[in-house]
């Protein structure tokens, strides 16, 4: 596993310290939440997931729901669609959306506006990791860990071809990996 990795781009520390400060800005935002939702959406933001509400001491409920936008082995967003859909109320709560990476923002995008849809209080949004690049300036996140460069990154709950989420870092993953899977 750890073979098809180019470099390490975030550390196991790195990860944990900001993920730590980030659970401060959101228990700030949110003194007094009307019932949030922590809607996290699915495969991706498990780990960030899981990491994140253990240092958040506020109440709150866990909504999951699935998207779709890198099926398999590639590396190019496809668009999003939705694969199952949220499993909690939301009408009248607070929302914070929790993603594992913005991109393109079609995934982001395609999750608010389903959410909208629900009429809940509010709806703000979480990203573990942000590439400026190709983020339209329509899609926003309200928290962001880590800004980074344009390459797919893999570990800490991010896949290729459904593998690697259990890296306990954020890595390059080597070109030649993904130029294999596609031939
Ligand atoms: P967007 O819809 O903003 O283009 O992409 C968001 C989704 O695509 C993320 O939730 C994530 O699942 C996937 N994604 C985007 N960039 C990467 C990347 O570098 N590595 C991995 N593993 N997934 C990515
Ligand atoms: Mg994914």
């Amino acid at each position: 596993m750890e073979a098809d990795i180019d470099r390490i781009l975030i550390s196991d520390k790195e990860l944990a310290t900001r993920v730590k400060q980030m659970a401060t800005e959101i228990a700030q935002a949110y003194a007094a939440p009307e019932g949030l939702v922590l809607v996290t959406i699915l495969s991706g933001s498990i780990i960030f997931l899981a990491d994140l509400i253990r240092q958040l001491p506020i109440k709150m409920k866990i909504g999951l729901i699935t998207v779709s936008s890198y099926p398999g082995s590639s590396t190019e967003s496809q668009g999003a669609k939705l694969l199952s859909d949220l499993n909690v109320d939301i009408t009248g709560r607070d929302v914070l959306i929790i993603d594992d990476i913005l991109d393109t923002g079609n995934t982001l995008r395609f999750v608010r506006a389903k959410l909208e849809e629900k009429n809940p209080r509010s709806v703000k949004t979480a990203v573990l990791l942000r590439k400026p690049s190709k983020a339209p300036k329509d899609v926003t996140a309200d928290f962001v860990g880590f800004q980074i460069d344009d390459v797919f990154v893999i570990g800490y709950g991010l896949d290729f071809d459904d593998h690697y989420r259990n890296l306990p870092h954020i890595g390059v993953l080597k070109t030649e990996v993904y130029e294999s899977a596609a031939s």
